[in-house]
This record gives structure tokens, sequence and C-alpha cells, in this order.
């Protein structure tokens, strides 16, 4: 056993860094580790600058300060103005802020139309279904083809008058998938109808400019992206209006009450930077490329199918179906790494995943699905041994089969 925090024995293999003998992890679209760069940049103000950013004296210029640079860091990795930008405690919070915020300020009334992909992630999925269900709104929901994205034509033809907002994910966090949401972005400003972008999965991975994509909010998540669990920001575009969920002081810009939580801000514009110099480095290239080699080794080897789209997809995101399994089976019987599939639980029987289904695969298929995620710090020997490991489970898997 390790030293003791709060009182409590940390468990030995905590105690000696998470990655000395843990299984591989593979499952970076769950959450990310913290990067050491981000914790150290956050620590001095967990500990001597602890100040209320909105305190006049000393101990608060420090913490306004840091907490103005954050803003800036995050703004700059979405080429967006640091006024643009409202730090959260999620992307939960993010997009609930943007659907329900744009909804209220611009009066919803009842029919107003909601229209959103069939593979959207239940922050945004429920917060449009609650706005059906307790304001009278209206839902479209665009089916998407089978690689997982959605055909942009049927969006701007789902989003006529009457449309309250489109709301869209970026990357889908199952298959990886990236939406066409350029083509969407032009022509939905040029009807005025508001666009929120659910970016909680691509931010770190592959390019975003909010110009670029032409919407009017923007969510993320910091521990998508090596800052910690409960920091996440919001785009808002300059001249966009939205009611905030949280009432109170006007803190950021009005649009959320509540003291800013200043360390984790710092943590998110610090991961932020990383993020920056990681794809202008040639980051997604290396990371694609061993993908891509565990993608080669377990087709090979157990004639798995890739869920998703090859080419448009998040570089770190391998969604495989293996024949004659179910997903979850495989990875019980795979405890050298650590993965996630898309399927729920429920009193004992794995229901397949609805991402899954809605791209046509059938239930058997979509059982069989495992998502692999790597990370920046997944290596090549990491790619082999979890190919070899998966590989071996399933053989005995399958030929256990009757
Ligand atoms: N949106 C997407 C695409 C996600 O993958 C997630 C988390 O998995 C979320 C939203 C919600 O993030 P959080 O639970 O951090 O609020």
């Amino acid at each position: 056993m390790g030293p003791g925090w709060c009182g409590h024995e940390v468990p030995e293999r905590i105690a000696a860094g998470p990655m000395s003998a843990s299984p591989i992890y593979l499952d970076h679209n769950a959450t990310t580790p913290v990067d050491p760069a981000v914790l150290d940049a956050m620590l001095p103000f967990l500990r001597d600058r602890f100040g209320n950013p909105s305190s006049a004296h000393a101990y608060g210029k420090v913490a306004a300060e840091a907490l103005a640079r954050a803003r800036a860091q995050v703004a700059a990795l979405i080429e967006a103005s640091p006024e643009e930008i409202v730090f959260t405690s999620c992307a939960t919070e993010s997009i609930n802020t943007a659907i329900k915020g744009i909804a209220f300020a611009r009066r919803m009334q009842a029919k107003h139309l909601f229209v959103m992909s069939a593979v959207e992630h239940p922050a945004a999925a429920e917060a449009v279904r609650y706005l059906e269900r307790e304001h009278d709104g209206v839902v479209a929901v665009v089916p998407v083809e089978q690689d997982g994205r959605v055909d942009p034509w049927r969006v701007l033809a789902a989003a006529g008058e009457n449309t309250a907002l489109v709301t869209l994910i970026h990357a889908q966090n199952e298959t990886g998938a990236l939406q066409p949401l350029q083509q969407i972005g032009e022509v939905l400003r040029s009807r005025g109808v508001p666009f929120h972008v659910d970016a909680s999965q691509s931010i770190g991975k592959v390019p975003v400019s909010v110009s670029a994509l032409a919407c009017d909010t923007l969510s993320l998540a910091g521990h998508k992206l090596y800052a910690p669990k409960g920091v996440g920001a919001l785009y808002v575009r300059e001249g966009v209006e939205l009611h905030p969920l949280l009432h109170g002081a006007p803190y950021e810009g009005g649009r959320r009450g509540g003291t800013a939580n200043v360390a984790y801000a710092v943590g998110l514009g610090a991961a932020c930077e990383l993020a920056m110099g990681w794809l202008k480095g040639g980051g997604p290239d290396r990371l694609r490329a061993r993908r891509d080699r565990l993608h080669r080794l377990l087709e090979a080897d157990t004639g798995a199918v890739l869920n998703g789209p090859r080419e448009e997809r998040l570089p770190n995101t391998l969604n495989l179906s293996f024949p004659g399994v179910v997903g979850n089976e495989l990875l019980e019987a795979t405890p050298e790494i650590a993965a996630s599939t898309g399927s729920a639980c429920h009193a004992g029987k794995h229901e397949p995943s609805s991402v899954l289904l809605a791209m046509g695969r059938s239930p058997q298929v979509a059982l069989g699905a495992v998502r692999l995620s790597l990370g920046r710090g997944t290596t090549d020997r990491e790619v082999d041994r979890a190919a070899k490991a998966l590989t071996a489970a399933w053989r005995k898997l399958a030929n256990a089969k009757p």
C-alpha cells in the first residue's frame, strides 16, 4: 500500500502510477489521463494562488489574470475570441446551456422544431427531448448512412421554417465518425437558424475551427483532452443570445453564475495549448498510423469488421464488430486491455448500441462491437500486445461456441 490520501489507503497499483501493472488503456474516448504539464499548471491555483477572480486585491488579480489567459488559450484552439468562451463544469453543462439557453432566449413556443441526428450523445438528445416533453417542442431526428454520417442535405431539408435550433455531434463518440458540418453551417446561417455543435470528442484530436464550422455555439469537455474531469467550455458566437442555466452573479459575461473554477480553467487552457502543439506537430498522423496498425492486425486475425467511415473518422478511434462473440464478453476475457462497448446492460442482458443500430447494423453484429480508442501516449508495443490479447481471447470464445 502507498501513502494515504485523506486517511484512506491508496491501492498499490494506483500509488505506483496508473500505468505500471495496469491494463493497456484503450478507452481515451471515455476519458483521458491528465497530462503532467496540465497538472503542473493547475497546482499553484490549488495552493497559494487561491484568490477569487472577482476580488479587487492582489490575490484576486492573480486569479483573474490566470482565468483570462486560460480563456485565450481555449479560444485560440478553436479560432474564437476569448470573450466568446464560457467556462462550465462539463460538456453536458455546455450542451444544455446552448440548447436550452438559445431556445429560451428566442422565446421558444409550442411546435418549435429541434433538429438532431440519430447518433447524438445523450447530453444533447436528452436536452432536446426535455424541450419536446416540457415545452411542447417538436423533434426531427435525421437518420445516418451506413457509415454513421448524416447526409447534409437531409439535415437542411429537415430544418425548415419554425426551427428553433439544429444540434449535431461533430465526432461520434462510439465510431469516431466525423460529420460533414461545414456544408450545413453556412446554409443554416443564411437561413438564420441557430446551430450548436457538440465537439466534445473532436477537440484536441483533429483541428476544429468555429468559423469553418459556421456554428453559433460549440461544446467541449476538459477530460477528453488531457485536462481533468469537472471543467468544460462553451463557445458562444458574438451576438448570439442565450439564457444562463445557472442564474446568479453575472459571471462569464452573464452567461453562467457561480464563481469560476480557476484551477480547472487553467488546466483546460494548458490542455488546449498542448493540443495545439500536438495537432501542428503531426500528432494525428502518428496516432492514425498506430490505430490503423491495430485495425490491420485484428482484421487479419479475426475477420472483425469496421463500424464507421474509413476516412472521415477521428484518428484514434477503432470500432470493430468481432464475428461470433459478444463485445462485452470479449472484453471480460481480455483483462490485458481496458476498452468499452456501446452496448447497455439491463438486468444482466446486453442491449446493442443504438448508434450501431441507427447505422443499419443487425443486433447480432452490433452486440459484437468493441470500441478501441487510442491516446497520444499509446505505443506500437501496446498496439501489438493488445492485438495479440484480443485475438487469443476471441479465438477461445469463438471456438467455445456450439
Ligand atoms: N458529448 C460527447 C460526444 C461525449 O462523448 C460526451 C462524453 O462521453 C459528452 C458529450 C458528455 O461529456 P461529460 O460527461 O463530460 O459532460
